[in-house]
C-alpha cells in the first residue's frame, strides 16, 4: 500500500520502503484545524486501520503531514505508529520533535526501545530548541499524554 500522505510537506524524503500501511494513528492523535478535529479523537473521515475515506479531498494539513516513522531513518520498524502507539512529528522546519502518545497507552513512550531512542536521537534537537524558550527548564519534563511530549535528559530527572 502506498503512503497515505505525500512526500512534500516538510520537504523530507520518505525512508525507502516506508509506507503508512494499515496505520491511521495520526488521524486520531493530531489536531486538524480545518476539520475542527481535536487532539486524541478519531477523525470522522477515518476508516480506522484502513485509511482516509476522503483521501482525494483531504485537507492540506493531512496532505502535507509525514510522520517521523516515514521520514526519519533513525527510527526502525518498531516505531510503526499503530503498533508503538506513538506518532513522531516534526515542527515545520524540523527543529523540534514531538512525540504524540496515544491516550489509550499513555505509558507507551516509557517502553523500550522508544524511551532510549527518544533520548539518544530525538532529544538533542528538541533540547536545543526548548532551552531557548521563555518558559524555563520545566519544559524539559514530560507533559501528560494529552499534549506534545517533552522528554528530559537523564540528568534532569
Ligand atoms: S502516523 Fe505516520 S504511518 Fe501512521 S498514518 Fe499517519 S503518517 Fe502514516
Ligand atoms: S481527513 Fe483523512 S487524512 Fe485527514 S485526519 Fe481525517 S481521515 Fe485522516
Amino acid at each position: 500500500m502506498p503512503s497515505r500522505h505525500d512526500s512534500s510537506g516538510l520537504n523530507r524524503p520518505l525512508v525507502p520502503g516506508r509506507t503508512c500501511g494499515s496505520c491511521t494513528l495520526c488521524c486520531k492523535l493530531l489536531v486538524i484545524e480545518t476539520l475542527n478535529k481535536p487532539r486524541n479523537r478519531w477523525c470522522d473521515h477515518c476508516d480506522v486501520g484502513h485509511g482516509c475515506r476522503v483521501y482525494d479531498t483531504r485537507p492540506s494539513e493531512c496532505r502535507d503531514f509525514n510522520c517521523g516513522f516515514l521520514t526519519l531513518p533513525q527510527l526502525d520498524e518498531a516505531w510503526l505508529p499503530s503498533a508503538a502507539k506513538l506518532v513522531v512529528g516534526l515542527e515545520a522546519g524540523g527543529h523540534t520533535i514531538f512525540v504524540h502518545v496515544d491516550p489509550d497507552r499513555p505509558q507507551a513512550w516509557r517502553a523500550e526501545p522508544f524511551y532510549s531512542r527518544i533520548l539518544d536521537i530525538c532529544l538533542p534537537r528538541l533540547y536545543d530548541r526548548i532551552v531557548k524558550t521563555p518558559n524555563g527548564p520545566h519544559n524539559f519534563r514530560p507533559r501528560a499524554w494529552s499534549g506534545p511530549l517533552y522528554v528530559p535528559r537523564p540528568t534532569e530527572g
